[in-house]
């Protein structure tokens, strides 16, 4: 056993060691009255600074939790170490040798550091290693790895600035490595370099490139590891450190100790997916990269990175970008990001490249500038959510914009400050095209549906599909809904067309528009209808028509002809003639026609004020639309004119 660090070793590690460069690595501070400053607490959650650091008299104090102490204390509290382990910390950081009380002989002192320190030390000499064998020009293996880096873009200074390496092929390198150097197999074990197998030690990272993780104070805790090799036995495209006393995965991000610096100065952080894209995005210019390893952003990670960008109650919000390849994935992760925090989600904004290319791709096709544009192009997170569901959806349609409404509204109906939902509300209206008043009623209705408490909300709702047709099949159509009185009136006119065609002359046909029926059962009769028609079966016997109509008609809608040829009409019908009135009918084709003119108008009205909506939408083509609507509407004048 180790004996006690000697006093005065400690206190000379306490004078070697400045407080506010120790808690700096933390919290950024800033001055707060003579001799003292100020940052967010690392122990307690807050917004409005109260944790205090006096450098003179080497102390700290939070007036919101009462915790207290010096820079030993800090580290062990911030670090979670023992005593020993913090005193040890810091006299490495500062270059210092201690001497111990017992037993502390200089053979015996290497293995006297206590265990985290030796760990952190093995990681160190691991780098060393990784990074000479990168850059041995006399190494086959370790070429594919100067390839994969410089076809990407990074040449030697870059690799040097990142520290990546290369873990040889043949898998106990590092292992002899640091046995050599005095380190046990526990230790290799327990630092996740090296795995144990049934013929003894191996390494763990072989033939991949590496990535050095590391924490705020810039020590290497851990190692992120790209396969290179076909032949490489572990398929997965990337190998993080497992979780060791020195590693948490869901407390570290890499790069952050190389962007603490410019993190806390903007007040803005910019996540990545990659290691490569840290790089890029660094030497692009956007020093503000870092990325999580391994696992998905989250709460910790929200933490370490408020502390650093000063998020506190009284300063305009500090921002953090997420770029996002535009797939799912980044949608789900910016709906989560919504569900778990309503002021984080509220300063968390989203860049989607366009073709979805990730900033190390990026920079390769379209240079350094591009990727400080993507970072300046960001979009709220809220407008990224709504925007990509709103995208599924056929906005030109009615049944879209209402598919698209009952999608968007419980994104909007999940913000919790009650005080911001109608600008949202108003806001996405004016995306889609709707009614303020409708959108607002869906997202009350979505707001009714939501389960309570803080369980998973769900993400948006999928769409009823029409099942696509199959190329030698009838797709069932789905029956047509007659509570609707559009729908009734279609199937009115289809009654007439196919009872009553010298009734309807060809000229009235042909003024129906193919796509005048919602139903799409009907729409399919009316094809029908057309083409019997186009091959002179109107001439001919009442029974050929029906026959003519339902031979054009796909199969599945046959059945639907046969009805409406004796389902009666309901008007009285004429005693002598045993006819329905023209007038009716002629109201059929009318009513008709007007119902499509109406939805017609209501996307024209929907483009219009989308494209009023859209900074982007020039006035040419606002012009252009309000000219189209006011045709549609002057063509219903006329419609209704002549029917009266
Ligand atoms: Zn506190």
């Amino acid at each position: 056993m180790p004996g006690r660090i000697r006093a005065e070793d400690i206190t000379a590690v306490k004078e070697r060691t400045s407080i506010e460069d120790v808690v700096r690595d933390h919290v950024t501070l800033r001055p707060a009255g003579v001799g003292s400053l100020k940052g967010l607490c690392p122990f307690h959650d807050e917004k409005t600074p109260s944790f205090t650091v006096r450098p003179s008299v080497g102390s700290y104090h939070c007036f919101g939790c009462g915790e207290g102490g010096d820079v030993i204390s800090f580290v062990q509290q911030v670090e979670h170490l023992t005593f020993t382990e913090a005193v040890e910390r810091l006299a490495a950081k500062a270059g210092m040798e201690l001497r111990y009380e017992e037993g502390g002989g200089p053979r015996e002192r290497g293995t006297s550091l206590g265990k985290r320190q030796r760990l952190l030390e093995a990681h160190r000499v691991a780098e060393e290693l990784y990074t000479q064998i990168l850059l041995d020009q006399g190494r086959a293996d370790a070429r594919t790895g100067r390839d994969f880096l410089r076809e990407r873009g990074f040449d030697s200074a870059a690799v040097e600035r990142f520290g990546v390496g290369f873990a040889p092929q043949d898998g106990e390198a590092l292992t002899r490595h640091l046995l050599e150097r005095g380190f046990t197999d526990d230790e290799l074990v327990a630092g996740g370099l090296s795995g144990r197998g049934s013929r003894g030690l191996y390494d763990r990272f072989r033939g991949r490139l590496v990535w050095p993780i590391r924490d705020t104070t810039g020590d290497t805790v851990g190692f992120g590891a790209r396969r290179l090799f076909e032949e490489d036995r572990i398929a997965a495209k990337y190998l993080n450190t497992a979780e060791t006393p020195i590693y948490r995965k869901s407390h570290v991000l890499y790069g952050l100790d190389l962007a603490k610096k410019a993190i806390s100065t903007e007040r803005q952080a910019v996540v990545v997916e990659g290691y490569t894209d840290v790089m890029a995005a660094h030497l692009a210019g956007v020093e503000t990269a870092v990325a999580t390893c391994g696992t998905a952003f989250g709460v910790d990670h929200i933490k370490i990175l408020r502390r650093i960008m000063r998020d506190e109650a009284d300063l305009a919000p500090a921002k953090v970008v997420f770029t996002f390849d535009g797939d799912a994935a980044g949608q789900k992760a910016a709906m989560k990001a919504f569900g778990e925090d309503q002021r984080w989600a509220a300063q968390s904004f989203v860049a989607v490249a366009p073709d979805g290319m990730d900033p190390c791709d990026l920079r390769l096709a379209k240079g350094d500038a591009e990727v400080r544009a993507l970072v300046d192009r960001a979009v709220p997170m809220f407008e990224f959510a709504v925007r990509t569901t709103i995208d599924r959806f056929d906005l030109d349609t009615a049944e879209g914009r209402v598919q698209a409404m009952k999608a968007v509204a419980p994104i909007v109906g999940s913000i919790r400050d009650a005080s911001l939902r109608p600008e949202y509300t108003r806001t996405v209206s004016g995306w889609l095209g709707v009614e303020v008043e409708q959108m607002a009623t869906e997202v009350r209705r979505a707001g009714r549906l939501a389960p309570q408490g803080d369980g998973d909300r769900p993400g948006p709702v999928s769409t009823d599909e029409v099942p696509e047709p199959v190329a030698g099949e009838t797709p069932a159509l789905p029956a047509p809904d007659l509570r609707d009185p559009v729908v009734r009136t279609e199937r009115q006119l289809l009654q007439a067309l196919i009872q009553h065609p010298q009734q309807l002359p060809e000229a009235a046909v042909d003024s129906i528009p193919a796509d005048a029926f919602t139903a799409p059962a009907h729409r399919a009769v009316f094809d029908g209808i057309r083409i019997a028609a186009a091959s002179g079966a109107r001439v001919g016997s009442a029974a050929a028509w029906v026959a003519a109509v339902g031979e054009a008609t796909p199969l599945g809608v046959r059945g639907l002809v046969a009805e409406l040829s004796v389902d009666p009409l309901p008007v009285r019908y004429d005693p002598t003639s045993g006819l329905p009135p023209q007038r009716y009918l002629d109201a059929l084709v009318a009513g008709v026609r007007d119902a499509h003119l109406g939805r017609r108008i209501a996307d024209a009205t929907a483009s219009l004020r989308r494209a009023e909506n859209d900074p982007a939408s020039g006035s040419g083509l606002v012009n252009e639309l309000r000219t189209s609507l006011q045709a549609l509407e002057i063509e219903r004048v006329r419609l209704r004119e002549r029917v009266s």
